[in-house]
């Protein structure tokens, strides 16, 4: 095995008897009330005589939260925002769920010990969660790619010096996970990220800047969050993803390519240096990488809708167009450059999904605020190198910040 991800035996507190069972039997899921943690406990509900939930995290969501710990008989429940405490335990009264609310929870929740997390947080705000959850060994099932983008190299020296076994949940690097498991870092040509193109994909540039929130949001084929749908329809996913990608395997930028795929069925396809091309494919559902995760190197059986390909006939593929969608470029500029440089792009492309999704600003503005807030953190020296987690820290608050003054100031250059 390879790949810089998983190369670790599942062990330190784990508790996976390999012969016996294709599930870990104790699973954490922070971001439980999300599209993957809804994914992940519907998937954990069809194995429940198998699979114990322990501890399950949100931040505002109080009644689902309480309700899918009421439903998967977890043992703990948090909320991020403190001020639900009260709301959570009264939810949770007569039950022998703990409530617990407020930052310092999240982080007790992802130290609960279990064989598996899935880190299903969205966005930044899930570093410091995961990386407690990592730093426990065990095997951590990583949806949270922002992690990655930010955090990058500090955050895989966190998962090497705890023995924690990364498995990505990310439909195209669980792809590329589970292709390059018998393959040597040499043999590998490149890795292709597929793209679906998102709900814009055809849209002329003029039609994209008038495009609305609900517009936006209506992706043709996954259905998911909305921080990832607005991603999904910027192309900024894809951007985000090569990075991702450059942590999880033993490949360079220059072997990183990406390549659009209307159908969403082929997620990733690796070349080899014999002209081999290996791919994986399968219908768009999160409960596919989600099993990979849990399960690995076994399988469990999903829900997915089996694959057709005689009535899909056709799997088409195409180029990234640039010019409409110039996140990707950003996106590559910041991982060709490193250091603190993605996790400056991520802060600020939080800062703007989250602007488009208040209606503040259009889909153009999205790059274009980012591409600003990159410039003004590059002169003002925020672009340098990533020593440890607490410089990326400061470094995502400082570009959250910028990115804040850049949007008040208006006049963004699309
Ligand atoms: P959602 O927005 O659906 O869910 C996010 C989860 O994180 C919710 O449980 C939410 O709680 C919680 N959360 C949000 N903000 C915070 C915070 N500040 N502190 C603690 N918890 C927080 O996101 P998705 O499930 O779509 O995505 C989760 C991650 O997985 C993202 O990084 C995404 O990029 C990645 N991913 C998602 C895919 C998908 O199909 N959805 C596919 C591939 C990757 P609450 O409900 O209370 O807000
Ligand atoms: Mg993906």
């Amino acid at each position: 095995m390879i790949q810089r991800a998983a190369d670790t035996a599942c062990h330190a507190h784990g508790h996976v008897e390999a012969e016996h069972c294709d599930v870990p039997k104790r699973v954490t899921v922070l971001g439980a009330t999300g599209s993957i943690g809804t994914s992940t406990l519907d998937l954990i509900g069809r194995h429940e005589h198998a699979v114990e939930v322990i501890a399950v995290t949100a931040h505002s969501s109080v009644e689902k939260l309480a309700q899918c710990a009421l439903d998967c008989r977890a043992e703990l429940a948090v909320i991020g925002d403190p001020a639900l405490y009260g709301q959570l335990k009264d939810a949770l009264s007569g039950s022998n769920i703990k409530p617990a609310a407020g930052n310092d929870a999240l982080i007790e929740a992802a130290q609960m010990p279990v064989d598996c997390t899935i880190a299903a947080i969205v966005g930044a705000a899930g570093l410091k969660p995961t990386v407690a959850a990592a730093r426990c060994g065990g095997r951590l099932g990583l949806a949270n790619k922002e992690c990655l983008v930010s955090a990058g190299n500090v955050f895989m020296e966190e998962v090497a010096r705890a023995g924690c076994e990364l498995i990505p949940v990310d439909s195209e690097h669980s792809a590329a996970f589970q292709i390059l498991q018998e393959a040597d870092s040499d043999s590998i040509e490149n890795i292709t990220l597929t793209a679906s193109g998102g709900p814009f994909r055809t849209w002329p540039l003029e039609r994209i800047q008038a495009a609305t929130c609900d517009e936006a949001l209506k992706h043709p084929n996954w259905s998911m969050g909305a921080k990832i749908t607005v991603d999904s329809a910027t192309m900024m996913n894809k951007g985000l993803e090569l990075i991702e990608a450059l942590h999880l395997f033993p490949v360079e930028t220059d072997q990183l390519c990406m390549l659009v795929h209307p159908q969403s069925i082929v997620h990733c396809l690796v070349s080899f240096i014999d002209g081999s091309v290996l791919a994986q494919l399968a219908e768009p559902d999160m409960r596919t990488p989600i099993a990979v995760a849990l399960s690995w190197p076994r399988r469990m059986a999903a829900p997915t809708k089996k694959l057709d390909l005689a009535k899909i006939s056709q799997l088409t593929f195409e180029s990234a167009d640039e010019e409409r969608f110039p996140a990707i470029r950003l996106a590559r500029e910041a991982m060709e450059r490193g250091g603190t440089a993605p996790a400056v792009l991520n802060a600020a492309n939080e800062v703007a999904v989250a602007a488009f999704l208040e209606g503040r600003i259009k889909v153009p503005d999205i790059a274009a605020l980012v591409g600003e807030t990159l410039d003004s953190a590059d002169k003002r020296g925020l672009v340098a190198g990533a020593s440890c987690l607490e410089t990326i820290l400061e470094c995502d608050a400082n570009a959250r910040l910028l990115a804040k003054e850049v949007l008040a100031k208006g006049n963004l250059v699309a």
